[in-house]
């Protein structure tokens, strides 16, 4: 056991400490608390490493994380390739659908929200859906009154599409979420805002994109013109603007849900964990995209806006995933696996942290963390985090009734 150079409680030897997640000095490295080469999350990656799968799906075991890559991969092919078939309607569904079938699929299989499937699944994908499915069919006429009105782009219509649309989406992907932040409290933990987040911003942008799409959806199946030129708009429909929803969601909820931690210094985690700032963060990222749309159009641009705007934006998820792990320091329940699921090298029973690869522990379906009551009156329901297993009475009974 060594004193940590930074939280000072005593840690087994390894590489990090088990307690704040800090990289402990070696022959080489010196102590790096920040340790941003390796991502809380999924060490194996820095946290500055663009990966959708990585950023967005934070509980998948590094095995999942592989096949979920390749299936995002290999749907985003197939979809490229029906685009350039010029198989239009077809190309536009499976896209809208990629996304949101990989994260239903992903909260099947890690398992997180099985003690209750339906609020989450209500509170997230069907409210993002059923609100951008309204939004869509009532803005959607009103966009192309503008556009045949104005013959072109009036400032009414960039007033409309890159500002007003936007700001309006943002809040109603953010409505499911915040439901749940009301009535399931016990979902208090970063990455369960994070989650629901992203999924609700999936559902509204697949909703979104249907709506909209649907005068394509009802015309012929094979469309005319250059196959290229329905490549770009089908890749932006499929993969960007659902990537830029899900993250600016996930970035508020993540802010929002960390802020409920009080174990947590929020000062300390960074400006990014302030919702406030999270909150402006995806605002921007809603607009500017849709802004420079308007303003420097064509297929390309739109791409290019779109592409820089969910690089962007997962960059700032991660940065606050990472921030938000290592300051959560929380421990773990007394029932929880012994097996980092990380690195699959056994953690010692109060650790935080993996002392090998530094993953932190509590954010995965096998690891959940627990916290004892800190004070006195505190009830145990409120000390543990969302998903849980069943056999462990104390995260087994909580939350049914809420
Ligand atoms: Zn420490
Ligand atoms: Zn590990």
């Amino acid at each position: 056991m060594i004193p940590c150079p930074h939280c000072g409680r005593r840690t087994p030897e390894g590489s990090y400490c088990i307690y704040c997640g800090t990289k402990l000095p070696s022959e080489t490295q010196e102590t790096d608390a920040g340790r941003r080469h390796a991502y809380a999350a999924y060490p194996r990656e820095h946290v500055l490493h663009l990966s959708v799968i990585t950023t967005l799906f934070p509980h998948l075991t590094p095995r999942q994380t592989q096949r979920a890559r390749w299936i995002l991969f290999g749907g985003a092919l197939v979809i490229l390739f029906i685009a350039l078939g010029r198989l239009v309607p077809l190309a536009i569904v499976l896209g809208v659908l990629l996304l949101p079938l990989l994260y239903l699929a992903y909260f099947y299989f890690t398992n997180v929200y099985k003690d209750e499937p339906l609020p989450v699944l209500l509170g997230t994908f069907a409210c993002g859906a059923v609100l951008g499915a309204l939004a869509s069919a009532v803005f959607y006429p009103l966009i192309l009154d503008q556009r045949r009105l104005a013959f072109g782009r009036s400032s009414g219509y960039i007033l409309l599409t890159g500002l007003v649309l936007p700001l309006l989406a943002q809040a109603l992907m953010l409505v499911g979420p915040l439901a749940l932040y009301f009535f399931r409290p016990h979902f208090d933990h970063l990455l369960d805002g994070l989650v629901f987040g992203a999924a609700s911003g999936l559902g509204f942008a697949a909703a979104q994109s249907v709506t909209y799409s649907w005068l394509l959806l009802q015309g012929p199946f094979v469309q005319h013109g250059l196959s290229v030129s329905w490549v770009l708009p089908v890749l932006r429909i499929a993969l960007f603007v659902p990537i830029v929803d899900a993250s600016t969601t996930a970035l508020i909820c993540g802010a929002i849900w960390l802020s409920r931690d009080r174990e947590l210094d929020a000062r300390t985690a960074g400006w990014i964990a302030a919702p406030p700032l999270a909150a402006l963060s995806g605002v921007l990222g809603q607009i500017i995209p849709s802004l420079g749309y308007d303003l420097i159009g064509g297929q390309v641009m739109a791409l290019v806006w779109y592409g820089a705007a969910a690089v962007a934006l997962l960059v700032l998820v991660r940065v606050l995933v990472h921030d938000g792990l290592l300051e959560r320091k929380s421990p773990r329940s007394p029932n929880a696996s012994l097996v980092c699921p990380h690195c699959g090298r056994q953690v010692p029973p109060d650790a935080a942290f993996c002392p090998h690869c530094g993953f932190a522990l509590g954010t995965r379906t096998g690891g959940r963390t627990t916290r004892p009551p800190t004070t006195p009156g505190e009830s145990p329901a409120d000390a543990t985090t969302g998903g849980g297993s069943p056999e462990d009475p104390e995260i087994g009974g909580r939350g049914r009734g809420n």
